[in-house]
């Protein structure tokens, strides 16, 4: 039911935010311009909200289908890292991806799924950071069967106050948090990560001060696929910055 609800909604509010974009394209005047900008927010919004309530009812109902298959994880987080440079410039914060070199090796996983989880927890720090810096980690944890990552999302934004850093992960939980009551979102991104985290045999953390700054850790079983070799991709990454030692 609510596929077939989803898909009758998202047609019509699709069109909707076509018809706004081709307006936007229109010589219009200040104020004009305003009202559609918010039209065309509020429309993006509630399209997010649908998608949301669709995956998490999916989750919910048990068919998340996890797909293992070789990928390519530089390839991954080089696009995360283009994606976080661009949302963070706008916020006039700076966005840094640090990696282990071997962290780049082909893996086995499911790409979709961990880069959803990742763009979610990179909106969030956008969305809750007006200063300072997002940096996003990746680690070889180094246990050769599993090929454990573990990502880090760090942020220097507002912070999680402690009685909250387990309830945020419960669906349409969000936290009020001074003048960001009112933020975009409906409190269904975390509890999404998280049940896709699981279903992939990973596991999350936080670790949060109030008015310091967040940091998610995702912890991920990423099998090297067979017969690949570090020491080619150490030498082809130069060019992501690697932590100092
Ligand atoms: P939302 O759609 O509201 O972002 P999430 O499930 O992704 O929903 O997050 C739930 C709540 O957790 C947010 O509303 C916010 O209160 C808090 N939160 C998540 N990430 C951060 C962060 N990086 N910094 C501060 N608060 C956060």
């Amino acid at each position: 039911f609510l596929a077939n609800m989803s898909h009758e909604i998202r047609t019509p509010l699709n069109i909707v935010l076509g018809m706004g974009e081709l307006l936007a394209g229109t010589e219009l005047d200040n104020a004009q311009k305003r009202y559609l900008q918010s039209l065309r927010f509020s429309g993006e919004h509630l399209l997010k909200l649908i998608d949301d309530i669709l995956e998490f009812s999916r989750i919910e109902s048990g068919s998340v289908d996890v797909e293992l298959r070789p990928f390519d994880l530089k390839a991954m987080l080089v696009g995360v890292e283009a994606m976080g440079a661009h949302l963070a410039a706008e916020k006039g914060i700076s966005f840094t991806l640090e990696c282990d070199p071997s962290v780049f090796m082909n893996r086995i996983g499911d790409s979709g799924k961990i880069k959803q989880v990742l763009l979610n927890l990179l909106g969030n720090a956008i969305k809750f950071t007006d200063k300072g810096s997002i940096t996003l980690s990746a680690t070889d944890l180094c246990d050769y069967s599993e090929g454990s990552v573990l990502f880090t999302m760090s942020d220097t934004g507002i912070g999680i106050p402690a009685d909250k850093q387990q309830v945020i992960f419960d669906r349409f939980m969000q936290i009020e948090q001074g003048h960001l009551k009112n933020q975009t979102g409906v409190g269904l991104g975390l509890a999404i990560s998280h049940r896709l985290i699981r279903a992939m045999g990973g596991q999350i953390s936080i670790e949060s001060e109030e008015g310091m700054g967040s940091s998610f850790s995702v912890k991920l079983p990423l099998p090297k696929t067979a017969g690949d070799d570090a020491s080619g991709d150490r030498a082809r990454e130069r060019r992501v910055r690697t932590p100092e030692p």
